[in-house]
């Protein structure tokens, strides 16, 4: 008797935990949003002054990227070392995670709680090279001034605050497994069989001293592995979208599928950057869960 007790009770918790985990969930989003209401001018001023990307996006898609920024920041612990904390900063770091990750469903790349900003380059590990920013199981690391120029458009072609994201994000899809975007799984292997064939071209050559190797918009670097091949044509793919395009069409599609959005969908009058139209949503819904 009591096993049958046991075993009802197993599958019943089996059952509700997924119920129950969506209920709660919908229940603090409910409850962010009424805060970040009060908040949402200041997120404005903030993320308008420094994201070309925002300012181009329709009203509601600016109040969805607004919400998914102030949930995002939310969920993380900033640290900030050997540089002075402000306000915006850990709201723009979390605005580039929201950039890229706007097409997807899953956007807070939940297996990491914590993000440290410092001040300039440093030094990791054994490498001899300084470093703009890393991604490793303690968190996500941005340098501040890297990360300021990039969003600012300073440095053609880099933008450390969307590299380290997409590394991040291949990381909390691949590495951990600890939030997959059904979406995003599904497409990144159509992405590679487009991507390996140029990722490999740039590897090997015939001369030594890289002769004879692909060369592209991505740079060098692009080419030291996959990982990095991956997080670099993500920064190119929004910050130089038309030249992009132009000379790696494939990869570029392949990026907009995989991403689910299309920075350059602005130019030709859509009114959405967004590729999948959203489900038909029901009135009954909150305004908390129709943003998201
Ligand atoms: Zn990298």
């Amino acid at each position: 008797m009591e096993i049958v007790v046991i075993i009802s009770l197993v599958i019943g918790i089996l059952l509700l935990n997924r119920p129950v985990t969506l209920l709660f969930q919908r229940l603090y989003n409910r409850h962010q949003f009424k805060r970040f209401i009060s908040r949402e001018t200041f997120y404005h001023s903030v993320i308008s002054r420094h994201f070309r990307y925002y300012n181009r996006l329709n009203l509601e898609e600016q109040r969805k990227f607004l919400f998914r920024t102030y949930l995002f920041q939310h969920a993380k612990n900033f640290h900030y070392i050997e540089v002075q904390e402000t306000a915006e900063m850990p709201i723009l770091v979390s605005a580039a995670a929201v950039q890229l990750t706007f097409g997807l469903e899953k956007f807070k790349l939940n297996y990491f709680d914590d993000i440290f900003i410092l001040r300039d380059d440093y030094h990791y590990g054994f490498y001899s090279r300084p470093f703009m920013g890393h991604v490793d199981q303690t968190g996500i690391y941005l340098s501040w001034d890297n990360f300021m120029k990039g969003i600012s458009g300073q440095a053609a072609n880099c933008n450390v605050g969307l590299h380290e994201m997409a590394h991040a994000l291949a990381y909390v899809n691949f590495i951990t497994q600890t939030e997959e975007d059904k979406h995003f799984k599904k497409e990144f292997p159509n992405f590679s069989k487009v991507a390996r064939p140029i990722f490999t071209a740039m590897q090997q050559g015939e001369g030594r001293d890289g002769e004879g190797r692909a060369k592209n918009l991505l740079g060098d670097y692009a080419a030291t592995n996959y990982h990095e091949f991956w997080a670099v044509a993500v920064e190119v793919f929004f910050e130089s979208s038309v030249p992009f395009r132009h000379e790696l069409p494939e990869l570029y599609e392949a990026m907009a599928c995989v991403l689910n959005q299309d920075p350059l969908n602005f130019i030709s009058g859509s009114t959405t950057i967004i590729r999948r139209p959203e489900q038909e949503k029901k009135s009954k819904t909150s305004p908390a869960k129709e943003l998201l």
